[in-house]
């Protein structure tokens, strides 16, 4: 089979900074938390479980007798250098992953006592800013995204309870009456164009003033923009990603609107032959948390078909 890659596709550089972040802190003997899994792949959260990494949903789930213990060390004690290093070690790391987390986890971190290790996204820390800046400056904040994502509600904790979330025309009803002043921003992972429907569509409304800022990451516009490109040289397209990333699914969906008979698959054991028959090229992309391991093996079995 001819297999055809996008131009961009794969690992964009807030999960490489996060999985590294995970690396050198695990590699350096620290007992570290993730709040959530560090990404959405679970071939590459596996690793770094096996490697030391744990992952809460919370963090009253982190073990804090080992904090307690450095806790109460006691002067002699920390003249002893070795024992220094060990109980600096046991107090536990909360890393917070690429798409962020509410500013009150934060200073929670800081009260229990925590180490904090920000893998924040720079440009998911530019949009949560946006929020509270735009909030201040008298602003009804509206973020185009999914409410149940992490990265959607770490942004609304920056003016909380005064965002409106809008997912699609559906929640359109949710925004005020035409007066006052809108400032609209968007999930990292939105695609412009479902961006640019949502600003059309409140713009209908009639504001007086809207004012837009562009918040979708350059990283998944460009993933998202050779995705089409490709579409026009394939008879079926692969997506590569898991199941709840968003950008990942947001990929599938741009091809599929592209006209291409588009499969969003984790890796080669999703594969079926019947996803092929009648084609002769075949597209593969990846989202931003998919490793290049997994699209390597995924062409070359796909290649041999
Ligand atoms: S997809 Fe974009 S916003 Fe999200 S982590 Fe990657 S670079 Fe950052």
């Amino acid at each position: 089979m001819k297999v055809l890659i996008a131009t961009k596709y794969g690992f964009c550089f807030g999960v490489e900074h996060a999985i590294e972040k995970a690396r050198k802190l695990l590699d350096e003997k620290e007992t570290v938390y993730c709040l959530g899994p560090l990404i959405h792949n679970s071939h590459v959260v596996n690793r770094l479980s096996r490697a030391g990494l744990r992952v809460v949903d919370d963090l009253s789930q982190i073990d804090t007798s080992t904090c307690e213990q450095s806790h109460s060390d006691t002067p002699t004690d920390r003249n002893s250098s070795a024992e220094r290093v060990s109980s600096t070690n046991h107090v536990p790391t909360v890393l917070i992953r690429s798409h962020g987390c509410r500013p009150e986890i934060l200073e929670e971190i800081k009260k229990r006592g925590f180490k904090l290790a920000d893998a924040t996204c720079i440009l998911v820390k530019r949009a949560q800013k946006l929020v509270g800046e735009l909030y201040q400056q008298g602003y009804q904040v509206v973020i185009v995204g999914d409410p149940d994502h992490p990265e959607v509600q770490g942004a609304v904790g920056h003016a909380p309870g005064k965002v409106i979330v809008v997912d699609g025309p559906e929640d359109l009803d949710k925004l005020p009456s035409t007066k006052g002043r809108l400032a609209v921003i968007s999930q990292t992972t939105n695609s412009a164009e479902d961006f640019g429907k949502i600003v059309g569509l409140i713009a209908m409304r009639g504001y007086e003033e809207m004012k837009v800022v562009n918040t979708i990451c350059r990283e998944t516009a460009r993933r998202q923009a050779s995705a089409v490109e490709l579409c026009r040289n394939v008879d079926v397209m692969f997506v590569l990603g898991s199941h709840h990333s968003a950008n990942t699914g947001e990929l599938a969906q741009l091809c599929r609107r592209n006209g291409v008979d588009t499969y969003h698959l984790q890796d080669w054991q999703e594969f079926k032959p019947e996803y092929i028959v009648g084609s002769n090229t075949a597209g593969v992309t990846a989202g931003a948390s998919t490793p290049d391991w997994i699209i390597r093996e995924f062409v070359s079995n796909l290649q041999k078909l």
